[in-house]
């Protein structure tokens, strides 16, 4: 008889607050969910012979790729192959697996997972390394076997009961579109990060999230009870009746969270001494504009229009459902502006397995601009149902992971040329502001000259970041090097503050730092008159402007430019900010140093801890 699991305690980073509780749903590499599905004897049989099924399809399918393969490359270089064929035909193994399925009344799937993993754990155990190696041919055999088992049948999520939390070691945007988002209530990863773009939907979402959890997946199975606490950064698996029981009366007591703010009316944010700061949302998904109007926003700073493609079941949402989107956003805006940024994706995101989607390093590949300059014809359809929304109300068009002049050129060429066509069409004028993320450092550096092509200036800081400290926001083993605050960061935003005010073009901060209210005094400090953020932190940062002084603001911004560390940075911040915010800092303070500092010194938080309680 087996008692109840016990309890275990893993420590991550919490990258969206609020408490969950719910039933693990594990996800593998490929987002396909780990179940065990409890079979009756009467279906073992045929389980059984489903199995058998996929297994002589896999066999079938590598016999294939081996004669393509000795076409292709010789048959010196196919043999590798030979060796998959050989697993397949392995007679114990599939024995063993056969065994598992009658022994534990299971699914193929997941006898299949079990039998691979003690595998690959005593593979991975040995020093040699021709035979640690062997584990990743077990890896591809089970993958094969794995997308024969599942066909074309989609996953049918009333196969779990209740509240779910996805568990995995990596969640991309695109998975939430073949997500039931009805049931979802949490998040924990073992990778992502605060400005990951995972992240920033389970803000959008309110799913409480934990990331960068390491060595954790491992340890857990689909229908697993599990906590997760976005504010604290902890996941607790199977969790004891008494801490259930606490955190359930922690989600009542926060009335799971309210909507703060005015209720309907934009309200502009003004300092002590009268400077008013425009606060507006960063929405990716196109009903959260009732959350950014409800929330006070004076307007839309940044619409991600990737997720509409990540949404789509093609991945390419026609023109004419992409301006009924924009529509519904600029007339529900109206009269503030909506800033649609155009789209920001690599290629891989969208087009898996295109000539334009095998890169190394997407993140320094074919993305935003880049894509789209490649892809006119996408890129028309795009601008084109921009243009048509901007008939209703006021619209900016914003050009994302701009490195070059020239590439501003070519794509308000393009806005030209489509609207010409749509004027000649519908005898429509169309008038448009224009856009750049200011987010590569090279646009950093040439700011005076982009500044000239554009209306405005998003300054997107999450990418700053990563371009500027060469660290990926999505790597938790650099995460210690994000720092939206290092000096050189800081040294660029003033630059573009000094750029912004000299040529009068509106600089507006789009990255996750307007949301958090120590470096909101800074930007006020700097100049910045326009923030944009995930709407439900604008009652906060709305109440931060309105406690401070812009010549104290100042002054914090000339001591902070003469600093050298991130830390001395934070530092000096939280002293000034907790004189003027009776607020508890820390969790702002772990935002931003995310989560140990350069030198590798704690912050009050060890990341990876684990504790069986
Ligand atoms: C940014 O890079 O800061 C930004 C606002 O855009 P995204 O997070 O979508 O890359
Ligand atoms: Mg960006």
């Amino acid at each position: 008889m087996t008692g109840p699991k016990s309890e275990i305690l893993f420590h991550g980073c919490g990258v969206a607050s609020g408490i969950t509780l719910g039933t693990a749903v594990k996800l593998d590499s490929h987002q396909r969910v780990e179940l065990k599905t409890s079979l009756v004897p009467d279906q073992l049989e045929s389980e059984v012979n489903r199995f058998r099924a996929a297994v002589e399809a896999s066999r079938r399918q590598m016999a294939e790729l081996k004669v393509s393969l000795e076409e292709k490359v010789g048959k010196e270089h196919a043999f590798v192959i030979d060796a998959h064929i050989l697993m397949l035909e392995d007679r114990s193994l599939l024995a063993e697996i056969e065994g598992i399925i009658r022994s534990e009344c299971a699914n193929s799937e997941w006898a299949v997972r079990k039998a691979a993993a003690t595998i690959q754990q005593a593979y991975q155990s040995l020093e040699d390394e021709y035979f640690r190696e062997r584990a990743s041919d077990i890896e591809y055999v089970v993958e094969r076997i794995l997308i024969n088992l599942a066909g074309s049948e989609p996953f049918d999520w009333d196969h779990l009961a209740g509240d779910l939390v996805i568990v995995a070691h990596d969640f991309s945007p695109s998975s939430f579109a073949a997500v039931d988002l009805e049931r979802i209530r949490g998040l924990a990863l073992e990778s992502g990060g605060r400005s990951s773009h995972s992240a920033i939907i389970a803000r959008s979402l309110c799913l409480p999230s934990v990331m960068q959890i390491p060595d954790f997946v491992h340890f857990v199975s689909t229908g697993d009870a599990i906590l997760v606490n976005g504010d604290e950064g902890e996941v607790v698996v199977n969790p004891r009746e008494e801490r259930v029981a606490e955190c359930r009366a922690r989600i009542e007591e926060s009335g799971m969270r309210a909507l703060p703010g005015p209720g309907g009316a934009a309200l502009p944010a003004a300092t002590r001494d009268g400077a008013t700061v425009s606060l507006r949302a960063n929405t990716e998904l196109p009903h959260e504009v009732r959350v950014a109007t409800a929330c006070g926003a004076e307007g839309i700073g940044l619409f991600r229009s990737e997720f509409l493609f990540f949404a789509h079941s093609t991945g390419f949402p026609s023109s004419e459902d992409q301006y009924l989107t924009y529509r519904m956003l600029v007339e529900a805006m109206a009269p503030h502006p909506v800033a649609i940024r155009t789209l920001d994706t690599g290629a891989e995101q969208i087009w898996t397995g295109s000539d334009l989607s095998g890169c190394a390093n997407p993140s320094m590949g074919l993305r935003g601009i880049r894509l789209s300059l490649r892809t006119r014809d996408l890129f028309r359809a795009q601008v084109e149902a921009i243009l048509r929304a901007a008939q209703f109300g006021s619209v900016e068009m914003i050009f994302p992971m701009v490195s070059t002049v020239e590439e501003i050129w070519r794509a308000k060429e393009v806005v030209r040329e489509v609207g010409r066509s749509l004027s000649a069409r519908d005898g429509a004028a169309v008038d448009v502001s224009i856009g750049a993320m200011i987010e590569v450092p090279a646009a950093v550096l040439m700011l005076e000259s982009i500044a000239r092509e554009v209306d405005v200036l998003c300054v997107g800081t999450n990418d700053l970041t990563q371009y500027l400290m060469a660290v990926d926001r999505d790597n938790p083993e650099v995460a210690n090097l994000f720092q939206p605050l290092h000096p050189s960061i800081v040294q660029c935003l003033q630059r573009i503050a000094e750029v912004s005010n000299t040529l009068g073009r509106p600089a507006r901060i789009c990255g996750e730092i307007s949301a958090n209210p120590l470096v909101a005094v800074l930007l006020v400090g700097m100049g910045f008159r326009q923030l944009s953020m995930n709407p439900r932190s604008m009652a906060i940062i709305r109440k931060t402007v309105s406690s401070i002084r812009v010549d104290a603001a100042e002054r914090l911004a000339e001591r902070i430019l003469r600093l050298s560390t991130t830390q001395e940075i934070v530092e000096c911040m939280v002293a000034e900010v907790s004189r003027i915010l009776p607020l508890d800092l820390g969790q702002y303070v772990r935002e931003i140093t995310n989560p140990v500092l350069g030198d590798g010194s704690a912050t009050g938080f060890t990341p990876g801890r684990r504790v069986h309680a």
